[in-house]
């Protein structure tokens, strides 16, 4: 059974690493006076010199497959950090204090004029090394779970069932945080509750499956299945257990377009559907041994489409109204 190594590093964050640590254990560089904390395959991690807030900063870095490929697609970010800040909203709104999170701001004065529209300014917190992931319908690692053991993380599920069904009741199904290059694992529920203690278990669980249900019905009202997602908590300088990373964005969800959902195919995805048909198909000459190939232009465009897309149907909002840096 996969265990939960609570020292592995997360981007920014050195093993063992406690609010007010040594910042001299943070390897990086600094750029004016913001301290670069890491950088994950998409998002870029900055520390305020008053080191209880965070840039994240969203790139138009892409990866399918577990590699980034070549070429950015245009107002990626953007499209990322929109989302996450209205979902934040939404939360806030429906979910209030039960669910307390770490978005502050995305139009700050700290957020430099670079990163405007891409850069979310956050409370610090000290993450929990659990990737929280709650799933509604059956996919991904999900799927081969049941396949190969009727279960997903150790939560039995009836028999029959095939990949794209919905699920009776929308199940918390943990994973390992991998490091830089690694797989997440799943694992089941005890091994969480064993590294993290019972009552924090409990709470992930149910902040988890809540954030979910009430982005799968705010999703499903505008036409899009939310087959699943994955959260990342932390506790912030008070103690209190706190939703942070980036929330409900294509990039940590599976978004499914509801009127082409057709349990027992693949579904088509919001998102990257596009770049994987093009990686797959013989014009890439892609062997996934090497690194991927430059995208073409025409698969760039629809790409980036369909990221807008996703924005302007959950939210109702026009995407040309968001914020743009100076270097998008
Ligand atoms: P990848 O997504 O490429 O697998 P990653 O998740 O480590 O790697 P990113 O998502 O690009 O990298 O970077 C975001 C990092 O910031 C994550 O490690 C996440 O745990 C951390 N993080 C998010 N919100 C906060 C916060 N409020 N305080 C501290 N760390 C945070
Ligand atoms: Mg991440």
């Amino acid at each position: 059974m996969p265990t939960l190594d609570l020292s592995a590093p997360t981007v920014g964050w050195p093993p063992g690493h406690h609010l007010g640590g040594r910042l001299a254990d943070c390897e990086g560089v600094t750029t004016g006076d913001l301290v670069h904390l890491g950088s994950g395959k998409v998002r870029d991690v900055y520390l305020l010199p008053d080191t209880e807030h965070l840039l994240l900063v969203a790139s138009d870095r892409i990866s399918a497959y577990d590699a980034v490929l070549p070429t950015p697609i245009p107002d990626k970010g953007r499209v990322l950090t929109a989302l996450s800040a209205w979902w934040f909203g939404v939360l806030a709104e429906r979910l209030g204090g039960s669910v307390p999170h770490h978005f502050v701001s995305a139009d700050d004065r700290r957020i430099p004029a670079a990163w405007r529209g891409r850069a979310m300014l956050c409370r610090r917190l000290s993450m929990v090394p659990v990737e929280c992931v709650a799933r509604g319908y059956l996919a991904g690692s999900g799927l081969a779970d049941y396949r190969a053991t009727g279960a997903v993380c150790g939560v039995p599920l009836q028999p029959g069932l095939v990949g794209g069904d919905r699920l009776p009741e929308p199940i918390f199904t943990p994973a390992t945080k991998a490091a830089r290059g690694g797989h997440d694992e799943n694992i089941p529920y005890p091994a969480v509750a064993d590294a993290v203690g019972a009552d924090t278990a409990a709470r992930l669980r149910a902040a988890t499956l809540a954030v979910y249900r009430l982005g799968a019905e705010v999703a499903e009202s505008r036409g899009i299945l939310l087959a699943d997602t994955k959260l990342e908590f932390g506790f912030d300088r008070t103690g209190a257990l706190t939703l942070g990373d980036e929330v409900l964005t294509p990039d940590s969800s599976r978004f499914w377009p509801a009127d082409r959902w057709r349990p027992g195919a693949a579904q088509p995805s919001y998102d990257k559907q596009y770049v994987r048909d093009w990686l797959v198909s013989p014009n890439s000459g892609w062997d996934r041994a090497s690194g991927a190939p430059p995208l073409p232009d025409d698969v760039v465009a629809r790409t980036r489409d369909r990221y807008v897309e996703a924005y302007q149907r959950l939210t109702g909002l026009r995407f040309d109204d968001w914020p743009k840096g100076d270097d998008a």
